[in-house]
């Protein structure tokens, strides 16, 4: 019998950082590569799944049966979840490298970039990132409040993200009640007063990062009415040419949908206005904001590549509450390379660079790999690249001196560390759905650590 990594005697110890979509992934190819493997999965939440969760908007139901392949997953007799415990801090990872042979980071991209605009503090200026947590009943946004008491929201950027933020403003508490939406933020949004939120974009329609589905639900809310300015739709030029010559479908559907919206009479009580061509100079007010000085832009460059220029006309819109929503960077994690300027750890194919070439036994999959972009269903070749990687390098990978799971439980217990197993969160879940059954959702989340370690007896 061999010793060798990946043999029924030593299997593969592999530990992912990170429980969202791109970490499932990773572990459902590394559990069917071949070689024997054991995957050790981490989350410093006690709930699994990371952006199915925390992310997809609580009206995209459907986005979330992606569930039952990962649970097909977390059943495999050599899978084990390690939730409520965070890498770089209840582990570092030089004591990972202790227990695991290698280390794939599947932590996502957790905060957001900023604008760099005066009035980006104020209060009354928010980031799609929290918005989004706070309504998806994240622990550690459970403290978040937002100024829903006047009529204008302004939403900045035009990606799905923005759209999720916009769709949760412009909705009733109706449309909503059924969704597994967070209970503090439906009782929060049930007093909002806002009744037009502009979403807007420093580009044109043809450029808009929002895909049609998306854009398309705007068009049959029950108290809302899209507005798109028909002027804003005259494209000529470099625009034109991407619009018929370059192929862009979903460029196509968006534009044909946006002169949908542009030709109806707008009659319900809330607006979802569609502002293109102009960027936000700045956030003004005194204890809250109180309107943003925004400038109009034109383009320039060629056609696959415009960009927008200020055209130095300005106009002032009032606001009570600004989200910006212009995309997520991730966060540094002690003892890893980090790309600053990208917001991601440095790679090549998912293997971690640092400044000598690839460090061994450390890999990345997902947002922390490639940066905020892609659907749910991006990260599954993306993890499966890396996860090739890994069973590639496993002559190469230095075994850990250390091989048991159970050493690993004895540590955390030796530190304290209430972990959660994945029999722990099918408790918690159960109580979950059990609670949001009493109120007609399909779940009513713990919004904080302590009740879910509780629901699951910890
Ligand atoms: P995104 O799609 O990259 O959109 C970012 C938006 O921010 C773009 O409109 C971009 O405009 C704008 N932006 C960037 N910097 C800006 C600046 N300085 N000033 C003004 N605008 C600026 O990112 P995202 O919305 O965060 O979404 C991330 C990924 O998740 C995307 O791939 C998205 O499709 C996906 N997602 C999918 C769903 C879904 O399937 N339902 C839901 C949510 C998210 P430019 O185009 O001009 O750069």
């Amino acid at each position: 019998m061999s010793n060798a990594l990946g043999t029924d005697v030593r299997p593969l110890r592999i530990a992912v950082a990170g429980s969202g979509p791109s970490g499932f992934y990773a572990a459902e190819s590394l559990l069917g590569a071949g070689p024997c493997v054991e995957v050790d999965m981490f989350d410093s939440l006690p709930a699994p799944f990371g952006l199915v969760r925390y992310g997809v908007a609580p009206d995209h139901a459907k986005i979330k049966n992606i569930i039952t392949r990962y649970e097909k997953t977390a059943a495999h007799k050599d899978f084990a979840f390690f939730g409520n415990v965070s890498i770089g801090t209840d582990i570092s990872v030089d004591e990972i490298g202790r227990y695991y042979d290698a280390l794939i980071f599947a932590c996502g991209a957790q905060t957001d970039r900023r604008l760099g605009i005066p009035g980006e503090d104020l209060p009354g200026s928010y980031t799609a990132t929290e918005f989004v947590a706070w309504y998806n009943g994240h622990p550690d946004y459970l403290d978040r409040s937002f100024d829903l008491s006047h009529e204008t929201a302004v939403v900045i950027g035009q990606g799905n993200v923005a759209i999720d933020v916009a769709r949760i403003l412009c909705k009733t508490v109706d449309e909503l009640r059924t969704t597994d939406i967070a209970a503090h933020a439906l009782d929060a949004l049930a007093e909002s007063k806002v009744k037009n939120v502009h979403m807007i974009g420093r580009r044109g329609p043809v450029q808009a990062a929002f895909t049609p589905p998306e854009i398309k639900e705007f068009g049959a809310l029950e108290q809302c009415d899209p507005v798109v300015r028909a002027a804003d739709l005259e494209v000529g030029g470099a625009s034109r040419t991407e619009l018929e010559e370059l192929g862009w479908r979903d460029a196509r559907k968006n534009y044909d949908l946006l002169t949908e919206f542009a030709a109806r009479e707008v009659t319900k009580p809330r607006r979802f206005v569609v502002d293109f061509y102009q960027s936000p100079k700045a956030i003004l007010g005194g204890e809250r904001i109180e309107r943003i000085i925004v400038e109009k832009n034109r383009l320039a460059g060629e056609p696959g590549k415009q960009w927008a220029e200020g055209t130095g006309e300005t106009f002032e819109l009032e606001c009570g509450s600004f989200f910006r929503s212009v995309g997520y960077r991730g966060i540094p994690i002690p003892g890893v390379p980090f790309d600053d300027k990208k917001g991601v750890f440095p790679n090549v194919e998912g293997r971690i660079l640092d400044g000598d070439g690839i460090v061994p036994g450390l890999y990345a999959v997902g947002w922390i790999k490639r940066g905020p972009s892609g659907v749910i269903g991006t990260n599954k070749p993306d993890s499966f690249e890396t996860a090739k990687h890994v069973v590639d390098d496993i002559e190469t990978l230095v075994p850990c001196t250390d091989p048991r799971r159970e050493s690993v439980i004895e540590l955390l217990r030796g530190k304290g560390v209430r972990f959660v197993s994945y029999d722990d969160w099918r408790r918690i879940d159960a109580v979950e759905i059990e609670r949001g059954q009493l109120v007609g959702k399909p779940r009513e989340k713990f919004v904080t650590i302590e009740d879910m370690l509780s629901a699951a007896g910890i």
